[in-house]
This record gives C-alpha cells, structure tokens and sequence, in this order.
C-alpha cells in the first residue's frame, strides 16, 4: 500500500477495464486506438502528482490556511498548493479531455473523470482553482466571440490566468434568480458592473497573473428572476488592444471566509464596483446567462459526485490502514489468543470497513458508469446517443446528492474507525471528515438536487420517460444477473424496481391532485432511495463480473483466496457487494415505505409550531 493512501488503483482498473471495457470507446473516431496502456499512463501519473506533491501539500494548507490582507485585500495561497498546480498543468491534466483540435490529450470524459479521482483524493482544496479556469473555458467556447476567445481562451487553459464563476450573493443562494448585481450599459459597448458576492471559489490569490471572473448580473430594465439574468466577463486586469494589461479593474477581495475545513480554498466575499470603475463584456446573449450556466451544469455537478468519491475512498484507505496496526483487545474468534489484536478482527470494525468499501466502489462504478454516458451522448449518433443524454440528466442529481452525503457518511465512519485519535489533527481523517462537508452544499444544495430528480427530470417529464430508461438499464442488468449472481441479490434489486413503481406512482398522484407540499415534502427521501437502488443495480453488475472472474460463487470458504492477490481482491469486493445487497440495500424498503405513507406531519407543520428559537 502507498504510503499516503488515496485511492485504490486496483478498483479504478477494475471499473475502467474489467467491468465498463472503457476501451470500447476506440470504437467512435474521436478515441480510435484508445488502449488501455495509455489510459493506465495518465492514471499513474496523476497518482504520482498526488502522492508526491499534492498530499502534503493539502495537510500543509490545511495548517497554514489562506493569507489575507484587509489593506490591501491581497490573498495569499499557500506555496505547496502553488507547486501542486503547476505541476497539474505542466502534466496537461487540465486539457485532457479536449479535443486534440482545441488543443488537449483528447482522452475520453471517463478517463478525465478518474484522473480528476485521484487528484481530488488528494486534496479537495486543490480542485477549485483549475476547475472554474475550465469551465469558464468551456463557456467562451461554445458562446464566446471570436475575439473573446482570442483574449482568454489560451491563457485560461495554459494556466496563467484563473477563473470564477459568482452567481452567489448575501441574498441570492439556492434562489439565483434574487440576485441584484447590475450591469449598465457603457457608450463602447462594455458595461459597468455594480453589486456584491459572496463565497466565490479562488475569487482572489497570487496563483495566476491575472483572474477572469464570469460574473452573473441584470442589466437595468430587464425582468426580475432567472430569465433576466445576463453572463459577463470581468477580467481583475482589463485588457488593452495589444493585449498588455491596462490599470487594475474595480474588483476587491473584501474578505476571506473562515470555513470548518477546505482551508487551502480561497473563498472570498467579492466586491465588484465599489468605486464605481468595475467594468466587463457580455458573454453570449442578453437575458441568456442561466441558460449559458445550465450548459454546463451536469458536469460541473458531476465534478462534485466526485469530491463525495474521492474524498470517502481516502477516507475509507486511511481507515483501513489504522484498523490493521491499531491493537485493542483480544481475538473475538480465539478465546485462548493472548495480546492484543488489530482492531480489523473485531467484527463491528469489519462491518464499517466493509460498509465504507461498498458505499466507495459504489460510488465509483455509478459516477464512472455516468461520465460514460456523457462520452457516449458526445460521440455516438441517433438514439444511441439521445439515451445516453438522457440517462445523463436522469442520473445526475441522484449522483451529486448520493455521492456527497455518502462522501460524508464514509468520512465520518473513518474517523469512527479511529476512535479518539480520529477527532484530533495528527490523523488526516479529521481533515477529510472537515473538507467532505462542503460537497451536499455547494453546486446546488441536496435538497435543490432532489427537487429536481423528483420535478424537472420525473414529474415534468412525459410519461416518466427518463425514469424508463433508467428502469430499462437496471432490468437489462437483473437480466444478465440470472444465474450468474446468487438468486436472492438479483430478486431484492428485482423488487426494489417495482417499490420504486409504487413510489414514483404516489409521487405523480399527489402531484396531479397538486398536493405540491407533499412532493416537496418526500422528494429527499426519494431521490435517496434512488441513489440506493442505482448503487444496487451496480452492484449487482460488480458482482455478476467477479464472479466470473473467480470461477467460482463468492460465498462460503474462500480456501486458498487470500494468498493470490488477484483472487482476493476480487474475493473481497464480491464481500463488499454482498454487504450492500445483503446488510445495506434492505434499508432502501423503508425509505420507500416512508415516501408511500405521506405522513402529513412535516406539511402541517407551519413555522408557528417550532419551538425553542
Ligand atoms: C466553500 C464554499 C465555496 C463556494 N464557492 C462558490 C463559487 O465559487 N461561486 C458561487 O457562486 N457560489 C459558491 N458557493 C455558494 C454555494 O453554492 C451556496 O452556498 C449554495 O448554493 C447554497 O446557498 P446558500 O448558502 O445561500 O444557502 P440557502 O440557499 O440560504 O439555503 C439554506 C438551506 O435552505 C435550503 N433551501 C433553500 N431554498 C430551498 C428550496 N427552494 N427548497 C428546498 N430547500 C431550500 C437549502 O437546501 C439549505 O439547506 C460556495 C459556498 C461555499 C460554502
């Protein structure tokens, strides 16, 4: 094992090669002769960055936190970081799912999407520097003018200059229609941006020469909400024809946020006109700027399924090394043992392991699955490709808002697993269980991501036709699982189907009678319940494939297994399915039973019935 644990290359091989074949993309021209050698190149690499430099540069940061000078409004990023990102771009990581045409490795989305794995792994922090640069990127690409993209586009992605995205202000978070940045029109054609934001990621720093914040804002006269909401871009440092920077624009750090963890992150109170002089261009069409957003929303959403990942499978390694060093206790399965033992031979610190593993391998098969889908809707033609689109919208709330709570649920197991030591500093669980907390807020709170699994992407959609298509997908998968995986798991995924019938049924009735507060009431409750039957479904599929690699049912004696590497790996992620299916999966039938019940009581309960504050 590394040193610094991060993330299991083993089971990202496994998920990539074994069970997606992700080499099967070789079949649309933009990866012809994709091979898994090349694939394997990258995923070393980004191991090597991570554990080489970036680890300790994210416990460094975590200690030092972000320099901040209320004089000056000077940020200060920590150094490690620096050298982290610099090694990040000189390696072509932030480019490696462009094109070749655009410039970039041209690697598949899912290729991209395990790399990003490991570096995540390594530091969430990390993340939100080069990760805003890109999607701002992406948007002057698709809605940039000519001379817009010759401007920004190369030094963005070259690493240079950062990026922003702030749509959120004091008054405008969930709800980014309130917002009340103004742009007025200027007589040259720019604009004069006025208004305040609030927590924007790496809104100011010493990492790049300049920063390019894309800024959400109503030009005067225009309608209140989204619909009246326009997209500028307000560089820190305007340029002038020749491309040098003109004087500094009227954009100011006011103050750094003083977060519960994610300290390497600069995250920033931002003003933007204060002394009248802040000035930007539009991006694309007025009144356009939600739906400009929107273009890039399952991605960057599916970035934070990511974080979920990434961080509890760290979590989940560092666990698993203390429980095997950490003695505490006599043997529970030999009475006459004397000493004490590992703590990974007490059956409740096996439980957790295996719960950690299953939710992680989980994860990692479902995200992996939907950036699979985003290669296919990208590349394939006809209806191949409409499915996969599809499928895409359908799946990514129930990644983003399952994958984060599940990030955090595995972190705090980790810390568990550690007792005490696990609540203090010296043990990097601590910080992991801090940063992951972030993930079910930002990007849409879960709460936001349920309404829109149970609205847009199901009950606004006619005849459900989103949610059959990812019905078909697991009933293809309970097909393929007969007589392959033991009779019980594949009937328990089998009946999950026709529970998550009832439910969706109950959800469109009460929705036609428009009991909306209802809808509202249990759309969390039922977008987790989707997020476990997904994990089921893949599961399943992850079991059908080891026990085919093994020859035999993984079940009973496991004789002669644990001396052959390969056969135990697969040995013991046939356990962590079985823990799912067998140990975890049975809660789904509550949820479900909860959703069917409609109990009134959260409806009737009007803020006048809240006591104590
Ligand atoms: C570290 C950090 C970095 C961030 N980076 C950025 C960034 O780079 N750019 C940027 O623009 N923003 C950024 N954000 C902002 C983040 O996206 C918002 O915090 C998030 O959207 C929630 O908004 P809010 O904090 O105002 O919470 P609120 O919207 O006030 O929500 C409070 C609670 O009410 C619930 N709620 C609100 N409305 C509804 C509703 N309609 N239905 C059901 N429940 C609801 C929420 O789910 C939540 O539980 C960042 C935040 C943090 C903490």
């Amino acid at each position: 094992m590394a040193s610094n644990p991060i993330v299991d290359m083993r089971d990202i091989q496994f998920v990539l090669f074994e069970l997606f074949d992700i080499e099967r993309l070789g079949r649309f021209p933009a990866f012809a002769g994709l091979g898994r050698a090349e694939c394997e190149e990258s995923l070393r690499l980004a191991e090597r960055i991570s554990t080489d430099i970036l680890y300790d540069a994210n416990r460094e940061a975590d200690r030092v936190g972000i320099g901040y000078d209320p004089a000056t409004g000077e940020v200060h990023i920590p150094a490690g970081m620096k050298k982290a990102l610099a090694a990040y771009y000189d390696a072509g990581f932030l480019r490696i799912a462009d094109s070749h045409d655009e410039g970039g490795m041209g690697m598949p989305e899912t290729i991209a999407f395990s790399c990003n794995e490991i570096f995540t792994a390594a530091s969430l922090s990390f993340f939100t520097y080069p990760i805003l640069g890109h999607g701002n990127a992406t948007l002057l690409r698709n809605f940039g003018t000519d001379e817009q993209r010759a401007l920004y586009l190369e030094n963005i992605l070259s690493g240079h200059w950062g990026g922003t995205m702030c749509l959120t202000e004091p008054g405008a978070g969930s709800d980014v229609g309130a917002l009340l940045t103004k742009a007025t029109r200027l007589p040259d054609g720019g604009f004069r941006i006025s208004g305040r934001k609030t927590f924007i990621s790496s809104g100011d720093g010493d990492l790049y020469e300049n920063i390019i914040h894309f800024v959400l804002a109503r030009i005067e006269g225009d309608p209140a909400g989204t619909k009246g909401i326009s997209l500028f871009i307000v560089p820190k440092y305007p340029l002038r024809a020749d491309g040098s920077f003109g004087p500094r624009n009227d954009v100011l750090c006011t103050g750094i946020e003083h977060k519960m963890g994610l300290h390497g992150s600069a995250t920033c109170a931002m003003s933007f006109g204060e002394n009248g002089g802040c000035v930007g261009q539009l991006l694309g069409n007025e009144r356009e700027g939600m739906r400009m957003m929107f273009q890039m929303i399952n991605e960057a959403r599916l970035a934070v399924a990511r974080q979920g990942l990434a961080v509890g499978s760290s979590a989940y390694l560092h666990a698993l090394a203390y429980a095997r060093e950490r003695l505490q206790g006599s043997d529970p399965a030999d009475a006459s043992a004397k000493g004490p033992v590992p703590i990974i031979r007490h059956p409740d610190v096996r439980r957790m392991l295996l719960r950690m593993r299953s939710y992680v391998e989980g994860m990692r098969m479902l995200a992996y699955y939907t950036a699979l889908q985003i290669d296919t809707a990208r590349h394939a033609a006809g209806s191949e490709a409409a499915e996969a689109g599809a499928l895409v919208d359908f799946l990514i709330p129930i990644c983003k808002a399952g994958c984060t709570d599940s990030g955090v649920l595995v972190a705090s197991e980790a810390v568990q697993v550690h007792g005490g030591y696990g609540f203090c500093a010296d043990y990097p669980v601590e910080q992991l269980y801090r940063d992951v907390r972030i993930t079910p807020i930002w990007e849409g709170t879960n709460a936001i991501q349920s309404l829109d699994l149970v609205m847009r992407k199901m009950l606004l959609d006619p005849g459900q036709k989103m949610y059959g298509l990812w019905r078909e997908r697991v009933m293809r998968t309970i097909s393929e699982s007969g007589g392959r995986v033991d009779g019980r798991y594949v009937s328990l995924v089998e009946r999950a189907v026709g529970a998550l019938d009832a439910a969706v049924a109950a959800m469109k009735a009460r929705y036609e009678s428009r009991d909306l507060l209802q809808v509202y009431a249990d759309a969390t409750v039922l977008q987790q319940a989707f997020f476990m039957a997904s994990l089921a479904w893949m599961h399943l599929w992850g079991l059908a494939a080891v026990t085919e690699k093994l020859g035999v049912k993984p079940e009973g004696e496991p004789a002669g297994m644990e001396d052959d590497a390969e056969k135990s790996f697969y040995y013991g992620r046939a356990l962590a399915s079985r823990h799912y299916l067998g140990a975890e999966f049975p809660l789904f039938f509550g949820q479900i039973e909860s959703v069917l019940a409609g109990e009134r009581a959260v409806v009737e309960s009007t803020p006048a019935f809240f006591s104590g504050a």
